[in-house]
């Protein structure tokens, strides 16, 4: 008998944005510990909606018409250990491939779904460079992110995660802590994203174009106006299937 609950933030049940070229369900759950100035899930930070897990799995299982993945997002999923372990296994019973939107604080969630094989992206935010990262996260938080860091890519190096990506929410001004980030990114796909508040306007896609183009490798730009590009290289090429877990119990 299942006695965890789920503090449960939203589901939608289809999107094409979330995990690149797979059309997925996204999960997101309530908490974040952290207090980022431009968060656009405020809502989703803090409060309780208390859910049988049972209530979660029926509503991914509804979409399994349409998808063949879950993105569990936020607030920060990691928070919640035991109910996204549950989750991710349920969802990989469905037959779903698992991702994760996370911002790294919670190393010892990642591991222990790395190590029950149950997932299989993960794309990881870096906020700011190290030094400045305690200050915006208003949390001393940074050694846990890098210790997140250093999990994901053992894991994507040695197969056991295969898509792992950083992704850097640029803003204005902030341009001075991409080489920083793009080296701890080095050999990983590394997002430049948008950042949108209103007190600032946004770098267009050109901008992040050039900042991009000054650390000369590939990068992932993200807007608003233009979707996804690819700058400084080809796109990659689709995950091996190979690298997937053989064994992955369904019940399609
Ligand atoms: S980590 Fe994400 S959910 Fe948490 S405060 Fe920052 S932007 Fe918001």
């Amino acid at each position: 008998m299942i006695f965890l609950k789920v503090n449960f933030g939203g589901f939608v049940p289809l999107s094409t944005v979330d995990w690149r070229g797979r059309a997925v369900c996204v999960v997101f759950l309530r908490g974040c510990p952290v207090c980022c100035h431009y968060c656009h899930n405020t809502a989703l930070r803090e409060g309780e909606d208390l859910r049988d897990p049972e209530e979660i799995v029926s509503l991914m299982e509804s979409s399994r018409m349409l998808v063949s993945g879950v993105i569990f997002s936020g607030g920060e999923p990691t928070m919640q250990k035991d109910p996204l372990l549950l989750l991710a296994a349920r969802a990989r019973r469905l037959g779903f491939r698992v991702g994760i939107h996370t911002n790294g604080v919670f190393p010892e969630t990642i591991q222990a779904l790395i190590e029950e094989r149950l997932l299989d992206r993960v794309a990881l935010d870096i906020k700011t460079r190290w030094e400045r990262y305690n200050d915006l996260l208003k949390r001393p938080y940074v050694k846990r992110v890098q210790r997140s860091l250093a999990i994901c890519r053992q894991a994507h190096a040695d197969g056991s995660l295969p898509e792992f990506e950083i992704v850097v929410t640029l803003f204005r001004g902030c341009e001075d802590d991409l080489p920083e980030i793009a080296r701890e990114a080095e050999g990983v796909d590394l997002v430049l994203q948008q950042g949108v508040i209103q007190s600032l306007a946004p770098l267009s896609g050109e901008e992040l174009a050039a900042a991009a183009k000054s650390l000369s490798r590939r990068v992932i730009i993200r807007t608003r106006e233009d979707g996804e590009i690819v700058c400084g290289g080809s796109a990659s090429p689709p995950a091996d299937p190979k690298r997937y877990p053989a064994d992955t119990e369904t019940e399609r």
